[in-house]
């Protein structure tokens, strides 16, 4: 049954008056200033509110106009912005606005086309800008509204891009302004990206709830079913940062396998070594800030093995094996072929050597191998196959070797439930790759055939970020 949209924007224009205000509405009720609006929804991007208030505060102190701007350098900018995301570029954008402005008499443009064609600029800071600054009919969508409005089944597109195209052609005119401010401060506050609170949620009775996994409240059973989610985090002490250990809670695994965490346990946080119920295991390189793997488990394995008894491999910690009563768990971070297939020859063997290692844990114990396996299969699995086919992730060696992987008996647990293309799970930093959904599959969990009937479903959760890759994750049975 399709949604009352109306109905449920009105009950939740009512119920989000009680929440925190989002940053840039704040700024654009405190300040009414276009150029305000304009320099918080640019350092908005991929940060916190809270930071976002806070380096807006200090870079305001500083500028609060486009002469004040001028008046910084590049470097004074980013001393202030820090630690927004992505801080460098955006002080170089900052750096570069006064200029772009004088084109306008150093006032902040009034069209889409205008907007865009200043520095740091995309279609959401400047549909954003419109409807806070100026009140115009424009339809900001962020991480927020793209995800909330696709759990609705209101829309069911893949990028925020085509979610605003989506909304221009259905949602009334009259909630255009305000749908942002209204689902940013809902998802902030109870739509959690991670761990919704469908259980307090004013709107739960007709939320269709598609693709949600709720939070699990405190001493509430857990199902029969196991939960079991992977991630490259791309630095463990990096995505702490960015709140690591509430993704951990708010998913609610009941194993959590980390790849490439970049330190040895001696660095990290007690916040990090005992995130409370669970028991947590390190495999890490020899050399330091490099590959490493990880595992938090609420339950205690049988048996822990680091590596796979290769020197070679083993040095720089690449896999981390945990026993349990039904099922071996083989979290791995398969090595990148590099540029110029550089390490090719040292990937293959790798390949090759622990596919022999899985092979000898096969039993009638259940063998996960999950990870970043650095290869996107097929051509499916990623958005552009014809200009990479001799790049590393998708060269032929590559994919031949998961032909054969496959073909001796493992399957890929998330295309045995889903075949739908764009389904990726790592996007490069550059380009605007996410938000447009450029991106490669190369993130899985592979099961032994004999035991897929355990796996009850098996996803990608696009919407968790802090890292170039997303989490995947499975449901297996426990028995
Ligand atoms: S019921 Fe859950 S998924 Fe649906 S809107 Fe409410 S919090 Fe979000």
């Amino acid at each position: 049954m399709a949604i009352q949209i109306e109905q449920i924007l009105n009950i939740l224009t009512e119920e989000v008056t009680s929440y925190q205000v989002p940053v840039v509405d704040l700024i654009a009720v405190q300040t009414r200033d276009p150029f305000k609006v304009l320099v918080a929804t640019i350092l908005s991007a991929r940060t916190k509110d809270e930071t976002t208030a806070k380096a807006a505060a200090r870079l305001f102190s500083q500028a609060d106009d486009v002469a004040g701007l001028a008046s910084l350098t590049e470097e004074e900018i980013r001393k202030l912005i820090y630690p927004v995301g992505f801080f460098k570029n955006k002080a170089g954008y900052l750096a570069k606005l006064p200029a772009a402005m004088a084109k306008h008499n150093n006032q902040v443009p009034e069209t889409m086309e205008e907007l865009l064609a200043l520095p740091g600029v995309g279609r959401k800071t400047a549909n954003l800008v419109l409807a806070v600054a100026f009140a115009k009919d424009a339809i900001c969508v962020d991480t927020h509204v793209h995800r909330i409005m696709n759990i609705w089944g209101y829309v069911d597109t893949k990028t925020p891009e085509k979610t605003e195209m989506a909304l221009r052609e259905k949602l009334p005119r009259r909630y255009w302004q305000k749908v942002n401010s209204i689902l940013v401060a809902f998802g902030q506050g109870t739509c959690k990206p991670v761990g919704p609170q469908c259980d307090r949620c004013v709107v739960a009775q007709w939320c269709p709830q598609l693709g949600v996994t709720p939070r699990r409240l405190p001493g509430s059973k857990a199902g029969t079913n196991l939960k079991l989610i992977s991630w490259n985090v791309n630095g463990i002490r990096a995505l702490e940062k960015k709140g690591l250990v509430d993704i951990v809670q708010g998913l609610g695994a009941d194993i959590f396998a980390i790849q490439e965490t970049k330190a040895q346990p001696e660095q990290l946080s007690t916040e990090l070594t005992s995130i409370p119920g669970y028991q947590v295991f390190f495999h890490s390189a020899q050399k330091k800030g490099y590959s490493g793997v990880a595992v938090y488990s609420r339950q205690q394995p049988l048996s822990v093995l680091e590596g796979i008894g290769q020197e070679e491999f083993d040095n720089e910690g690449r896999v981390l094996t945990l026993e349990f009563a039904t099922f071996f768990l083989v979290n791995c971070y398969f090595p990148n072929a590099q540029h110029g297939l550089k390490r090719l020859d040292y990937k293959l063997a790798f390949n090759e050597a622990l596919h022999t290692f899985t092979n000898k844990l096969r039993s009638p114990k259940m063998v996960l191998i999950c990870g970043d396996l650095n290869v996107a299969h097929k051509e499916i699995d990623l958005a552009n196959p014809k200009s990479n086919i001799k790049n590393p992730g998708f060269s032929a060696p590559e994919r031949v070797w998961m032909d054969e992987i496959l073909a001796d008996g493992y399957i890929d647990t998330f295309r045995h439930f889903n075949s739908e293309p764009e389904q990726y799970t790592w996007w490069s930093y550059r380009f605007n790759a996410r938000a447009r959904n450029i991106g490669w599959r190369i993130d899985y969990f592979l099961v032994d055939k004999e035991n897929i009937g355990r796996v009850q479903k098996a996803e990608i959760l696009a919407e968790i970020i802090g890292s170039d890759h997303c989490p995947v994750g499975v449901e297996i049975t426990a028995k």
